[in-house]
């Protein structure tokens, strides 16, 4: 490691209003295994994987329960795996081979599978997702479509805000009840870095269209780089917190198409901790996690920046991983099942949907393929390999 990096290491480690909580519980948390519920593995071990209960009937169990007692009741749904930015840590420069439009599912088939997840699988939450889900022309037909839907979900957005400013007000309109953009540098030469794209004054325009809109308030999604915007921290918790805006660190996962990312050199939340704390004090916020995947803080600006107060997110999924409360489940654009980020496996619906599935064959076959969903993602495991699709193909 150079000097320099070196030496802030070593002085984001000082200890800092924040650092107690946050160093005490990181000396408890192991990178292995995640705490399993026990309702119904008591005895079982998440390793070894055999053994395991076998699948009780809808009628006892009816929602997607996994073998470690699990429930996903979050669905993420990506629209497309298409997009109009290549962020390094996510698509390769010349992009990915698209999916053909007639294996992608049409809005029809996106409501008919949400329609299920939601009547008859108890998914509560939907948050679409890609690739980018503002290039599909009828997302707010989907929205309004899926926000009709009885029990009606908690209906969420993840995009990088391209066009946005066009379609905030018809997206809230049609349902949409909150938002989360994208946004990791707010400097335009950084985020063309990043994005390799020159975008940055359209995000900032989208973002600005979705608070006049109401969709608030809105979450922030930051990846932080090493050496590229990690120096950023505390600029975008300022930026966000002078706006009302949430803002989240994303820990960088190993799902990028250039394989670019390094155990040993990616941001760990204890970084995003140490950088954050040169500007603010942290303290862990009041309210229970309940299974969220972000931990967070309460924020207070030091000095001239004392005005500056609200909550701030770290998704730590890597360094201080959450799979033991894992609630999720995806749908690609194609209309697998992925039961996790990190599992290989899919089980796809759409052809059986095509080929005229029963809704209650659908849920069966969904409830089928939660059952499988792994323990946790392995990384810290000597024997991790980086699953074969990308972030962008699998829907973040
Ligand atoms: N295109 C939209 C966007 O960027 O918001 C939605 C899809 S994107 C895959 C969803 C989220 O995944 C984004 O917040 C993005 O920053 C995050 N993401 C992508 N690749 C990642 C990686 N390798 N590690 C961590 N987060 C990643
Ligand atoms: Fe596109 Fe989102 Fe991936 Fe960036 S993170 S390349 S915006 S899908
Ligand atoms: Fe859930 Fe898999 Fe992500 Fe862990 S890695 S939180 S099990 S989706």
């Amino acid at each position: 490691m150079p000097p320099d990096r070196a030496a802030g290491r070593e002085a984001r480690r000082r200890p800092a209003a924040h650092s107690a909580v946050a160093y005490s519980r990181r000396m408890t948390v192991s990178l292995g295994l995640p705490t399993i519920p026990r309702r119904l593995a008591t005895g079982e071990t998440a390793a070894a994987g055999a053994g395991l209960p076998t699948r009780p009937g809808s009628d006892s169990a009816p929602g997607l329960l996994d073998r470690f007692g699990r429930t996903a009741t979050d669905l993420r749904v990506s629209l497309t795996d298409r997009c109009n930015l290549r962020c390094t840590y996510c698509m390769p420069a010349d992009g990915l081979p698209w999916l053909p439009k007639d294996q992608a599912l049409s809005a029809d088939e996106i409501v008919r599978l949400v329609s299920v997840g939601v009547r008859d699988l108890g998914v509560r939450q939907v948050r679409f997702t890609g690739g980018e889900p503002l290039l599909r022309a009828d997302l707010v037909d989907i929205v309004r479509r899926v926000a009709a839907l009885e029990p009606r979900p908690d209906i969420s957005l993840t995009t990088n805000a391209i066009g946005l400013a066009q379609r905030a007000g018809a997206l809230a309109d049609a349902g949409l009840d909150r938002i989360n953009v994208s946004l990791d540098s707010l400097h335009a030469e950084t985020f063309e870095t990043l994005t390799r794209r020159p975008f940055l004054d359209k995000v900032l325009a989208g973002v600005d269209a979705a608070a006049a809109a109401g969709l608030t308030p809105i979450k922030i999604n930051a990846v932080l780089l090493p050496g590229v915007n990690d120096h950023e921290a505390a600029d975008l918790l300022a930026w966000s917190l002078d706006r009302g805006h949430e803002l989240r660190f994303i820990e960088q996962m190993p799902l990028d198409a250039d394989r670019t990312w390094h155990r040993a050199s990616f941001v760990t939340a204890d970084d995003i901790r140490g950088r954050l704390a040169e500007r603010f004090v942290l303290s862990p916020h009041a309210a229970p996690r309940d299974g969220a995947p972000a931990e967070l803080f309460d924020a207070v600006g030091l000095g001239t920046e004392a005005h500056l107060v609200g909550t701030v997110g770290i998704i730590a999924s890597v360094s201080e991983p959450f799979c033991g409360d894992c609630r999720r489940t995806r749908l690609t654009a194609e209309g697998g099942v992925r039961s996790c980020l990190f599992g290989d496996a899919e089980t796809g619906l759409r052809d059986p949907l095509r080929a005229g599935a029963s809704d209650a064959e659908l849920a069966e076959l969904w409830r089928g393929a939660m059952w499988a969903k792994p323990a946790s993602h392995g990384i810290d495991r000597d024997d991790f390999v980086q699953p074969v699709r990308t972030m962008s193909a699998i829907g973040g």
